[in-house]
């Protein structure tokens, strides 16, 4: 961990799902990430993917963060497959208020179920 991404931070949602202070139907949980549903899912299948630590977001990652964002990285289509989305997915980031980004803790949205619009 390192100082910029180390704390859990005080009004993060996120961080509140991560330690059990706010609800959520997790899908998949281990020592380093959690996923549960959107609580407004934007498709028949919408899963958050969050690394326990907080991290604010792509732009604030830190070179010793890369062991954790690859893990995350490594887990999202096993989760896909999970929640029964083995002819793929869309993993969408959002990163900054220009980027749609409303909760800042780094999260990978998992969205699937229905033929989505090609980009
Ligand atoms: P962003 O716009 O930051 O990329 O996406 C944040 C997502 O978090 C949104 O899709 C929103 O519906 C979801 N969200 C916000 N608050 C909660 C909550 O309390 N629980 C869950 N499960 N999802 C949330
Ligand atoms: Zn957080």
């Amino acid at each position: 961990m390192n100082g910029v991404n180390a704390m859990p931070a005080p009004d993060c949602i996120f961080c509140k799902i991560v330690n059990g202070e706010l609800p959520a139907e997790k899908v998949y949980e281990d020592d380093r990430i959690i996923a549960f549903k959107d609580i407004s899912p934007k498709a028949k299948i919408h899963i958050l993917a969050v690394p326990r630590q907080h991290i604010t977001s792509l732009a604030t990652l830190q070179p010793d963060n890369s062991a954790l964002i690859s893990h995350l990285m490594m887990q999202l289509s096993k989760i896909a497959r999970e929640q029964g989305l083995p002819e793929g997915f869309r993993t969408v980031i959002n990163t900054g208020p220009a980027g749609g980004q409303l909760v800042n803790h780094l999260h990978a949205h998992i969205l699937g179920g229905s033929k989505l619009t090609v980009m």
